[in-house]
């Protein structure tokens, strides 16, 4: 089921739609040198200047870095578009991307006229999600149109920011179909499934290789990083590409593979050359067996064979890079026999972008596949089984405005100190732009309580049991934290975790005990580096809200709130990126999504903790599925201000 709102659902007849598009073209002196991206993006143009919008494009295009770079500017893609479409396309050149070309030009549009904007990436604050650019964006609109696949793994003003200052928001045509075809193929694929994956580095498709062995009924590996996975099973690769440290990783894999049933298929024999280039003196090799000095460039003529065998007998197929250095006409064989093998199915065909379409496209194979992705990092992500912030951002309810900020002060501050920072603060923090709470030690929770009287500030704890009373020396119960004022409670930080015995399970009874009570738990989850290194950030994450979820009915998971805190960025001064958060908080709204449904999903809060300061709230806090933050070291000082009005 598709399930976002498309621009066949909404009314656009006399509105400002503004569409970002994907006009990332190559261009060189004016000269517009692949135009696929154009072309597709031609259904939803036609779509919704037809039904009388007043149609404003806009696109990036290159990395301008915020920069007026003239050999960017977006003025040839106005003149080629007017061409296809037969329809004048007017340029509002702005070097501000939105200035007084742009305001007057939309000002004077009539039902039907269309524009295109200056490339949004003039503007530095583009790629900041900055929110004030984003409201620039959203002042000229009333609905917003993304139809821009292969910017939606980024979260940009233009792709993200903007749709929280416009009245409505929806997807185009492409990027619902490529959301259904790589969507389906990789949730609801017809079996047998086969995926395909080749390329440089393993590296870059660690994530990739993991989901889809959870999905598929066959993987297949080919490319420059199939060397690592030939030396994991001890194999001599020669001078091949070879990724060290990501042998054991290689070895986990097969070992997954055979877990899960899946045929895990690597080339047996390997074209080796004496040097890297197309004219190099090659032979046909064993792959376990590359002599000293030469290097693999491309799967052998027996591993074709047995790759086309898995590939054509496949209902789904989904592929993504080259079987070699393709570039390189010698050893270009295997990555045609994969694409010849491709047209043979009798199923669905996806390509997943970049290389593999170029080759495709470059191999007169294009109009024969079901689908070709016109995103290259964003297919990638796609096919990681990530939630892209371009795609999440249209949802009605990753729209909230009142942020959530909790401060945690941790074994810091004495009850006087505490009145004292609290006095100082409480009506700076106030401007109703976020909602702010002040986790405090248990001796400060009366006097703080106090304190914060005639301010909007709402008081939370660190930490309670989860039985009602009794015996258990040192510990603080709801009823307790409830009568001197408590309204949320910080639950299974990760100190917690580490130095007090807190596990899954009395996360799980703290929260039950902590609801009975109408106390808001704040649940915190995340990882350590090392798990972060090992590609496995997403599925701890998960592991921990669903033992959190467990037995939990509907009404209680909607008053939770989930902080996620990667515990290589508490108290390090590290912090994640933006979207790095982002990815991670989507997925944890996922979680709630498969167990409850979207709207409760909407519901929950879910914030971001580790290293939050003032200079990095507002990007963090503008990201789709981030709601706040749970804030450490700053919310001991004045900088917390900055954060709270980010
Ligand atoms: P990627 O961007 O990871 O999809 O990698 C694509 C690049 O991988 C292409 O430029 C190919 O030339 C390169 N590649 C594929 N197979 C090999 C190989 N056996 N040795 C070196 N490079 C390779």
């Amino acid at each position: 089921m598709f399930n976002k709102k498309t621009v066949d659902d909404i009314d656009v007849r006399g509105k400002r739609v503004l569409l970002r598009c994907d006009f990332n073209v190559p261009i060189s002196d004016g000269i517009i040198k692949d135009e696929n991206r154009i072309i597709a993006s031609i259904p939803t143009i036609e779509k919704l200047y037809k039904s009388g919008a007043k149609l404003i494009l806009c696109s990036h295009m290159g990395k301008p870095k915020g920069e007026i770079k003239p050999e960017l500017s977006l003025a040839p893609v106005a003149k080629r578009l007017s061409k296809v479409l037969g329809k004048e396309v007017l340029f509002a050149k702005d070097d501000c991307v939105v200035g007084e070309n742009a305001k007057k030009a939309v000002a004077e549009m009539k039902e039907g006229e269309i524009i295109l904007l200056e490339n949004t990436r003039f503007r530095k604050e583009e790629t900041k999600n900055d929110e004030n650019f984003s409201k620039e964006l959203a002042s000229l609109a009333d609905i917003y149109v993304n139809d821009a696949f292969g910017s939606a793994h980024r979260a940009h003003c233009s792709t993200v920011g903007v749709t929280q200052f416009v009245e409505e928001s929806a997807v185009g045509y492409l990027m619902e179909k490529e959301i259904r075809f790589l969507g389906n193929a990789v949730e609801n694929a017809e079996r047998p499934f086969t995926a395909i994956l080749g390329g440089a580095k393993v590296s870059d498709k660690i994530n990739v290789i993991n989901n889809l062995l959870e999905k598929v009924d066959t993987l297949i590996i080919g490319g420059g990083m199939a060397y690592t996975f030939i030396a994991a099973k001890g194999g001599e690769i020669g001078n091949s590409l070879l990724e060290e440290d990501k042998i054991d990783y290689a070895k986990e894999m097969f070992e997954k593979a055979e877990k899960k049933g899946v045929k895990l298929l690597i080339p047996v024999d390997t074209v080796a050359a004496a040097d890297f280039s197309n004219d190099a003196e090659s032979k046909v090799v064993d792959s376990m067996s590359i002599p000293d000095d030469w290097e693999g460039l491309d799967i052998g003529p027996k591993t074709r064979e047995l790759f086309a065998e898995e590939i054509v007998k496949s209902k789904t197929v989904i592929w993504n890079g080259p079987m070699g250095v393709f570039e390189f006409e010698n050893f270009a064989h295997g990555t045609k026999a994969i694409a010849e093998a491709m047209v043979k199915v009798d199923g669905v065909t996806v390509i997943g972008g970049g290389d593999s379409a170029a080759a495709v496209n470059v191999l007169g194979y294009g109009g024969k596949m079901s689908h070709i992705s016109t995103g290259g990092g964003a297919s990638l992500e796609f096919l990681e089984g990530k939630i892209l912030p371009g795609v999440a951002a249209v949802d009605k309810g990753f729209r909230r405005r009142v942020k959530l900020v909790a401060g945690n002060w941790k074994m810091n501050k004495t009850p006087k100190e505490a009145v004292e920072f609290v006095n100082s603060m409480k009506y700076k923090v106030n401007n109703g732009k976020s909602k702010t709470v002040f986790c405090v030690p248990a001796i400060d929770l009366v006097p703080v309580a106090e304190a914060i009287e005639g301010s909007k500030i709402c008081l939370g704890a660190q930490n309670m049991h989860f039985e009602d009373n009794g015996s258990y020396t040192g510990e603080t119960s709801a009823a307790m934290l409830k009568e001197v004022g408590v309204k949320y409670v910080i639950i299974g930080h990760s100190e917690r975790r580490e130095y007090f015995g807190e596990t899954d399970y009395t996360v799980n009874k703290k929260i039950k005990q902590a609801v009975k009570n109408d106390i808001i738990p704040i649940v915190c989850c995340g990882e350590t580096l090392a798990q972060r290194e090992a590609g496995e950030t997403i599925s701890v994450v998960t592991t921990q809200v669903k033992a959190a979820l467990e037995d939990l009915v509907e009404e209680t998971a909607i008053k939770l709130v989930f902080a996620y805190e990667p515990i290589w960025a508490i108290g390090t001064g590290k912090t994640a990126t933006a979207e790095q958060a982002e990815e991670v908080c989507a997925a944890i709204r996922q979680v709630i999504v498969e167990k409850y449904g979207h709207d409760a999903a909407e519901e929950v809060y879910i914030l971001y903790g580790g290293s939050v300061n003032g200079a990095n709230a507002g990007e963090i806090f503008n990201m789709p599925n981030i709601d706040g933050g749970l804030v450490g070291a700053v919310s001991l000082t004045d900088e917390f201000e900055k954060v709270v009005n980010y």
